[in-house]
């Protein structure tokens, strides 16, 4: 039995119980870069682990085959195994990919729900991510295609009518990215921020008008991971974020 397990957005408290019994149980740990290090000393003490690398995916990479390989191997021994993944394992985490790569092998497999970055980075910046009077639709996207390549398949227009967006992977195309949602309507004025290393005591939140929000994050030197939240959400809470810029380090 292979276990996808979500570990939350960050902080090593915000697994979920069912996944934090999981990792207790594990004989074998298969986990991403970002997994908090106090995760991991959860573990067995005898349990294996397998480091999974930056990039931890199943289809055309020799580094991910190797994952998925030890992920069968281990699961037809009878062991149990956990695949640990930030956040969660289905929000572009290519959980299904490793799910679909276990089923075609005849593996069982469970997925254990994660916190995903979203909620767990606009909950530590206080933002709601929904809100009855301004916020009644959310879309989480991905940020990592050059909006120029074909790989990239948004419907920015359609984006552009959304309450909320949160965009992951989005710090090296920002620019592109909010070029695109202002050509397809969005108001620049639109509050927004960026939340680096969110729910860590290195948590970095920047906030300003959509079209500014790209040189505030440059001038700033916000780190990845980053995600970027997009709305009047952003500005919701009468909390020090709302209307002004602001720098924080927040401590655990
Ligand atoms: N499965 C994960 C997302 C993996 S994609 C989830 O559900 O959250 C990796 C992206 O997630 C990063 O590029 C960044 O945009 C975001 N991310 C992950 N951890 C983060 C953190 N602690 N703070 C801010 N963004 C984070």
């Amino acid at each position: 039995m292979v276990s996808l397990v979500g570990a939350g957005p960050g902080s090593a408290d915000l697994i979920t119980v069912r996944g934090l019994k999981r990792l207790r149980e594990a004989d074998v740990v298969v986990y991403d870069a970002l997994i908090h290090p106090d995760l991991l000393a959860e573990l067995r003490d005898d349990a294996e682990r397998v480091y999974a690398g930056k990039r931890g995916y199943c289809v055309g990479s020799t580094l991910q085959e190797t994952i998925c390989d030890v992920l069968v191997n281990r699961a037809r021994q009878g062991l149990r195994v956990v695949r640990l993944k930030g956040g969660d394992p289905c929000v572009f985490g290519r959980g299904g990919e490793e799910a679909a790569f276990l089923a075609e092998r005849g593996i069982p497999f469970e997925i254990v729900p994660g916190v995903t970055t979203a909620v767990g980075a606009c909950a530590a910046a206080k933002i709601p991510l929904t809100h009855r009077d301004i916020g009644q639709s959310v879309a989480l996207i991905t940020g990592h295609f050059d909006p120029d390549s074909p790989e990239c398949t948004h419907d920015w227009s359609a984006l552009a009518k959304m309450s909320t967006l949160v965009v992951y992977m989005g710090l090296r195309h920002l620019d592109a990215i909010v070029d695109r949602l202002i050509a397809a309507g969005l108001d620049p004025e639109t509050p927004a921020a960026v939340i680096a290393n969110a729910t860590l005591p290195n948590q970095t939140v920047i906030d300003s008008p959509l079209s500014l929000i790209a040189e505030e994050a440059r001038n700033a030197a916000i780190p990845a991971p980053a995600i970027l939240v997009i709305g009047e959400v952003v500005g919701a809470l009468n909390n020090p974020l709302a209307g002004s810029r602001l720098l924080e380090g927040v401590s655990a």
